[in-house]
């Protein structure tokens, strides 16, 4: 079945959806963009992205013509034109199509564009049997707080990472461990979440601003820090956190078994808590 996307005010059949080659997304990756998690048709956190999605935009100097309503009510649309149960809506906003010029243009019309992908978020396999990571060099631009469309470095990771059998990246900067390719790293000592404090060096995460909070009211110990490789390996636990894959537990890093190499509590856990008060209070988790 084709999907109805939506491009600049309109849903569309994906087959009729078309955007400039001049499009300074296109040519130069001059946009940024949210992943919203969707589970029983309803959107997880989606005032925080939207609140991301804004300082993004503030960031790059772009302002949006789009106000909150209208993203909530493309986002809502996109779920019932595709019966979306479970799964991502993507969105992102350019500066829109120009002549190629790396200056901004004086009057931007940007385009927005956004489609839903479904996907097993509650019960996937991944959750169950944990996943294998690979580290890699984190080779990206300095503001990584900024989500930019610019990829291509995330892509390299995962498709390195990919190549050695493991499911995620983990990008390594001066000895210390920043972030998953499309993720937040966290590892487990001693009962405390350790997980990197944040900076222009990682992406805010939704998913992590939330399982931070749900950690507290567990009363779990959480330090915000850079850990190492090394201390990556020989910790009790470790996972990983992101609107499409919500919590995996990381069982192996570099072909080191984490912990027992089995999913750890901490990570089962928060899981299991976060998917409950999704379902339970959606649009608040
Ligand atoms: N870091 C990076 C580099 C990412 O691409 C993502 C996913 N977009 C995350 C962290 C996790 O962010 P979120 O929980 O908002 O999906």
């Amino acid at each position: 079945m084709s999907r109805t996307v939506y491009v600049n005010g309109d849903f569309l059949p994906e087959q009729e959806a078309s955007i400039s080659i001049f499009d300074r997304g296109f040519l130069f990756a001059d946009g940024v963009y949210e992943v919203t998690a969707v589970v029983d048709g309803h959107m997880l956190d989606f005032e925080p992205h939207m609140d991301r999605l804004q300082r993004s935009l503030g960031e790059i100097s772009l302002e949006s013509p789009y106000d909150r309503d209208t993203l909530r009510a493309m986002h809502e649309e996109l779920i019932a034109r595709n019966q979306l149960d479970q799964g991502l809506i993507y969105m992102h906003i350019t500066r829109g199509p120009a002549d190629r010029d790396f200056h901004y243009p004086k009057q931007p019309v940007p385009t927005l564009i956004g489609f839903t992908q479904a996907s097993n978020l509650v019960d996937n396999p991944k959750a169950a049997s944990g996943i294998k990571v690979a580290s890699v060099p984190d080779i990206r631009w300095a503001r990584r707080d900024i989500k930019s469309i610019a990829l291509l470095a995330q892509a390299m990771a995962k498709q390195a990472a990919a190549d050695k059998g493991a499911s995620e990246a983990w990008m390594v900067e001066d000895g210390f461990v920043t972030e998953g390719s499309s993720s937040t790293a966290y590892i487990v000592k001693g009962g405390r979440i350790i997980t990197r404090q944040l900076s222009q060096k990682v992406l805010a995460g939704i998913t992590r601003r939330a399982l931070l909070k749900l950690a507290e009211q567990e009363n779990v110990e959480i330090e915000q820090r850079p850990f190492t490789l090394d201390e990556a390996k020989g910790a009790d636990e470790a996972f990983l956190s992101s609107a499409s894959t919500l919590v995996f537990p990381v069982i192996e890093i570099d072909g080191v078994p984490i912990g027992d190499g089995t999913p750890g509590p901490v990570a089962r856990k928060l899981r299991r808590i976060y998917l409950e008060l999704a379902r339970r209070r959606p649009d608040s988790a």
